[in-house]
């Protein structure tokens, strides 16, 4: 069965103190919604704020391939598990676009993730370009198979769509333009790996707020956010989360 999430990329934001008090004020506002997974993904710095509590379970916003060797500011899967991380945000599209990731790397990325037991939310999505020319499917398509075709278990990944041009714009999908990408991504998946696309978790992202979750989340395909700006606020992100259940 797949999970319902609702998770936050709080980027190059926040400071201990800010984090400090999100880490005391967030799981009392989602004490009582049991049946979605939050997970939140601070700057590397500040990982050790959350290995300190154990209510919100925390990961990365990225990672090297490689298990260890010369390759100065890099971060290793390994480390992350020291650190007590259980996710990684691997391919957003801040890292492909801004950082050149190559689908090389994040293929690698995916497998070395796996391979010391961390989840990869797995992000994909079209720029304003390819949806304008009618190549978003065809985007999709190739970063999914890109990405995940030597993944054994399909069923380890999380995938986020994340439609480049919706990525803190204020801009966000429709419901129906959401909807149809993640049908299409799931229809990848079967193909992919026959039998389990049912139970991947497929979250949206870009521009999630309070004000557009209910329209999103009654989608069928769409199983959560990943949310930027919106996730650094406790009680911003808590909105999310509740109109999350209650309009499912
Ligand atoms: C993101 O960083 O993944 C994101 C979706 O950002 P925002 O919600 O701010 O658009």
């Amino acid at each position: 069965m797949r999970k319902k999430i609702v998770a936050g990329n709080w980027k190059m934001f926040q400071n201990s103190f800010s984090i400090k008090d999100f880490i005391e004020d967030f799981p009392p506002l989602v004490a009582d919604i049991d049946d979605i997974e939050h997970i939140i993904f601070p700057p590397f710095v500040y990982l050790n704020l959350f290995q300190a509590q154990n209510k919100i379970p925390y990961g990365a916003q990225n990672m090297h391939f490689e298990e260890r060797g010369a390759f100065t500011g890099e971060i290793s899967a390994g480390m992350l598990r020291d650190l007590g991380c259980k996710f990684v945000l691997i391919g957003h599209s801040e890292r492909r676009h801004i950082f050149k990731e190559t689908p090389e790397m994040l293929e690698k990325k995916i497998l070395a993730a796996l391979q010391d037991e961390l989840t990869p939310i797995y992000c994909i999505g079209e720029k304003i370009e390819e949806r304008r020319s009618g190549k978003t499917f065809e985007v999709l398509s190739s970063q999914l198979r890109d990405g995940l075709s030597e993944v054994r278990d399909l069923t380890k990944v999380i995938i986020a769509y994340e439609p480049v041009w919706a990525i803190g714009t204020g801009e966000t999908a429709t419901p129906e333009i959401a909807e149809e990408a993640h049908v299409f991504i799931r229809s990848e998946l079967e193909t992919i790996m026959p039998g389990i696309s049912e139970d991947i978790s497929v979250l949206y992202g870009g521009s999630v707020k309070p004000e557009n979750t209910k329209e999103l989340i009654k989608m069928k395909n769409i199983d959560g956010f990943l949310v930027g700006g919106a996730s650094l606020k406790p009680e911003t992100l808590a909105q999310i989360s509740r109109f999350s259940v209650e309009e499912k």
